[in-house]
C-alpha cells in the first residue's frame, strides 16, 4: 500500500513538474510573441538633482502593453525570460526606442541623460558592443555620453574582467555606467575596485528604511562615503517624501528618484510634467529642514 502511494506521488509530482515546465515555455513564447508584437513600451522616471533644482535625467523602464491585462511591469515578465536569448530581444529593442525618444527629447532642447537597464545576460554577450555601435550609428543626433547603462551587481559575478573590458569599451564611446541596487550584493567592495563605475545608485530598501533603522540609515551614509573616495557620483532610489530628499541632502547626496519626485510614466506625459514641476523649489527647501 505503502508502495503504491510512493509511486503515485512520485507520478502526481512528475506530472506537476511537466506542467511547470509546459507552462513556463509557453509564458516564454508569449513573452516572445509580445515583442515581435510590437506591445513593449517604455515608461520613464526622472532623476532629479535636489541642489540645482533640476531635472538631469530619465531612467527608462520597460512595460508590457498586454491587450488584455494591460500595463505588465517588468518583474512579472523579465524573469521568464531572462535566461533566454529574448532578454537580448528585449534589450535591444529598449535601447532603439530610448535612443529614438532621446533624439526627439533633443529637437525639443531637453538636455536629459537617458538610464537604460542592461540584464546580465545580454551584457555579457560577446557581440554587446558590437551590437550596441551599430545600435548608436541608428541615431546619429544623439551623442553616446546621453545614454547610461545600469547593471546589476550579480551581471560582474561570473567574469569580472570580461565584463570590465566591455565597461571600457562602452566607456571609450563615452556611455557611462550605473551600479544598480548597489549595497545588496555580496561582493560590493570588491567590485567597486575592479569595475569602472561611473555612478553607485543607492538601492531603494535603505533610503526607504533609513529614517527609521539605524543601520539602514548607517548604509546609506556608508555608500555615499564610498562614492566620494572612489570619485563617483552616486544617486538614490525611493525617495518617496520630502524627509528622505533632507536627509540625503545632509548626508551629501544631491541626486534622487523615487514616487517622492515621479512614478514611471509614459513618454508623453514626461514633458508636460517637467513644465509642471518648475524649479523644484520644495526640494530645494529640503536642505533647510532640521535634523531629524
Ligand atoms: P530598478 O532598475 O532598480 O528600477 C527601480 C524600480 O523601482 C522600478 O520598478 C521603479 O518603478 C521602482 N521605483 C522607483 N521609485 C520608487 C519608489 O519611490 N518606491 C517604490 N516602492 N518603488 C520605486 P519597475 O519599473 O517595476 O522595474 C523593476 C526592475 O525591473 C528594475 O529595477 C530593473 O531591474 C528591471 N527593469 C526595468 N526595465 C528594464 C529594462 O528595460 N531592461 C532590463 N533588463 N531590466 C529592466
Ligand atoms: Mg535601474
Ligand atoms: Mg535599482
Ligand atoms: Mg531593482
Amino acid at each position: 500500500q505503502a508502495k503504491i502511494t510512493g509511486r503515485n506521488r512520485a507520478h502526481f509530482f512528475d506530472a506537476d513538474l511537466d506542467e511547470q515546465v509546459r507552462t513556463h515555455h509557453n509564458r516564454r513564447t508569449e513573452v516572445r510573441a509580445a515583442v515581435r508584437a510590437g506591445e513593449l513600451r517604455l515608461y520613464y522616471q526622472p532623476k532629479l538633482d535636489m541642489r540645482k533644482g533640476r531635472i538631469i535625467g530619465m531612467e527608462a523602464l520597460v512595460r508590457w502593453a498586454h491587450p488584455e491585462r494591460g500595463i505588465v511591469g517588468p518583474m512579472e515578465f523579465l524573469p521568464i525570460v531572462e535566461h533566454s536569448d529574448v532578454i537580448v530581444d528585449i534589450g535591444e529593442w529598449v535601447l532603439r526606442e530610448a535612443l529614438r525618444q532621446l533624439q526627439q527629447w533633443r529637437s525639443y532642447d531637453a538636455e536629459w541623460v537617458v538610464s537604460v537597464n542592461i540584464a546580465a545576460r545580454h551584457f555579457q554577450r560577446p557581440d554587446f558592443v558590437p551590437k550596441l555601435k551599430t545600435i548608436l550609428a541608428e541615431y546619429p543626433d544623439v551623442p553616446a555620453h546621453m545614454l547610461e547603462l545600469e547593471i546589476l551587481e550579480s551581471s560582474a559575478l561570473s567574469d569580472m574582467a570580461h565584463v570590465r573590458n566591455i565597461m571600457l569599451d562602452c566607456q571609450a564611446l563615452g556611455i557611462s555606467f550605473a551600479l544598480d541596487d548597489f549595497g545588496t550584493g555580496y561582493s560590493s567592495m570588491s567590485y567597486l575596485k575592479r569595475l569602472p563605475a561611473d555612478v553607485l545608485k543607492i538601492d531603494q530598501s535603505f533610503v526607504r528604511n533609513m529614517l527609521v533603522d539605524r543601520d539602514d540609515l548607517h548604509l546609506v551614509s556608508a555608500v555615499i562615503g564610498l562614492a566620494r573616495s572612489f570619485g563617483l557620483g552616486v544617486i538614490a532610489e525611493g525617495v518617496e517624501t520630502i524627509e528622505h530628499g533632507a536627509m540625503l541632502m545632509r548626508l551629501g547626496c544631491d541626486l534622487v528618484q523615487g514616487y517622492g519626485i515621479a512614478r514611471p510614466m509614459p513618454p508623453s506625459e514626461v514633458q508636460p510634467w517637467v513644465d509642471n514641476f518648475g524649479s523644484a523649489d520644495v526640494w530645494q527647501a529640503a536642505a533647510q529642514l532640521p535634523p531629524i
